[in-house]
């Protein structure tokens, strides 16, 4: 089975041809990513109308380039992915028009994939990891815990109440005049620094819940910040390199300590080969990575992180998602609707109609 794999749900365009030969280990043929970081550079954020401009403009060259380095052409493939949410809804519209296009002229069948399905199946993508496994999906806009029991069959544990992580780390690298994205920034800046310097809260980890807060943390950061240039009149590297360190070491408390209560309420389920899973670009940090394979490896349950390239948005992890959508005989029509929200343990959206 191949699968070409659309996507353009934020701030990347990306096209991917995934293939499974029988019960082998699914293999990328390609994946092309086309980013808009300079395209949004200047603004500190991504820009909604200037991302559906880029998508719209790029995705039919990603589609050539994806089929180009998977040697293929159109006729060799059985299906066309598309993300159809949740996420900015022009690039979202952008892409689900296009695989409307590509399957009304050769037929193909099209599938609507869900964005936070495609991170959270990518385990299985490269690895050969059995339902149900415990997902940390930990993104740029998402931050939750799920059980993944089959391709559409997620159970929500808990998550975050405000920002998400990544969001987090995006604010921190700006309020210290850091280049973004702030993740890789912030945590560069955290190697050099003392994390005990600067006390930042802990929120919610006091409760026996799965959910979590960040948004309290860029207040503290502003706080300490501004305290800091008071006294001195700036800050200096060194003030720098605390504060985030001193930011990171409470995202990794407050990530870890509820990882290990999710751990618990998964292994109540009794899976027979119990794994943890991250996935999400946030998942890409070091610290955050050694925390959770310690929590794991505390709880006697296998921990596994995709690379780096799949943890971030890409087409793959589309593509294959659509791939276990069409095993399951699950085929999509002209009607699929784009979707700005659209929570994971909701229904497909064949079975939703055109409806929101
Ligand atoms: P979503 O999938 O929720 O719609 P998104 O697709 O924008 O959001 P991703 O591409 O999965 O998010 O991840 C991007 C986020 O990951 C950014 O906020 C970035 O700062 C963060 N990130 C990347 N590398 C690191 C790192 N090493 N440490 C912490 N955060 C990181
Ligand atoms: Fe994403």
């Amino acid at each position: 089975i191949t699968i070409l794999g659309l996507e353009s749900s934020c701030d990347d365009t990306a096209a991917a041809v995934v293939r499974e030969q029988g019960s082998a280990q699914p293999e990328i043929l390609s994946s092309i990513v086309f980013g808009q970081t300079d395209l949004h550079s200047a603004y500190g954020g991504v820009v909604p109308e200037i991302a559906a401009r880029a998508h719209a403009e790029k995705l039919d060259l990603c589609v050539r380039d994806a089929l180009a380095d998977a040697k293929i052409g159109l006729a060799d493939l059985d299906a066309v992915a598309v993300t159809a949410g949740p996420g900015l809804i022009g690039g979202v519209m952008s892409g689900v028009m296009c695989a409307k296009g590509i399957a009304a002229a050769t037929g193909l069948p099209l599938i609507g994939v869900n964005h936070l399905a495609g991170h959270a199946l990518t385990p299985r993508l490269t690895d050969q990891i059995p339902y149900p496994y415990l997902m940390l999906l930990v993104s740029g806009g998402h931050c939750q815990f799920l059980i993944a029991r089959g391709p559409e069959d997620f159970t929500r544990l808990g998550g975050t109440i405000d920002d998400a992580p990544g969001e987090a780390f995006d604010k921190t690298a700006r309020l210290l005049g850091l280049a973004q994205p702030g993740g890789p920034a912030v945590q560069a800046e955290a190697a050099q620094g003392d994390a005990k310097r600067f006390r930042f809260p802990r929120p919610m980890l006091d409760r026996p819940d799965c959910n979590m807060s960040f948004s309290g943390l860029k207040t503290a950061l502003m706080r300490m910040r501004d305290q800091i240039a008071e006294k001195q009149g700036g800050l200096t590297r060194q003030d720098r390199a605390d504060l985030c360190a001193g930011f990171q070491a409470a995202v990794v408390d407050v990530l870890v300590g509820k990882t290990r209560r999710a751990l618990a309420v998964y292994l109540e389920s009794n899976p027979s080969h119990p794994t943890i899973a991250v996935a999400g670009g946030v998942a890409a940090n070091t610290a955050i990575r050694k925390g959770l394979e310690a929590a794991s490896t505390d709880a006697g349950v296998a921990f596994t992180a995709p690379p780096l390239s799949l943890c971030t948005d890409n087409a793959a992890m589309i593509a294959y998602a659509g791939l276990e959508r069409f095993k399951s005989g699950a085929r999509d029509g002209m009607d699929l609707a784009a979707r700005p929200r659209w929570p994971l343990d909701q229904t497909s959206p064949a079975l939703l109609g055109s409806g929101r």
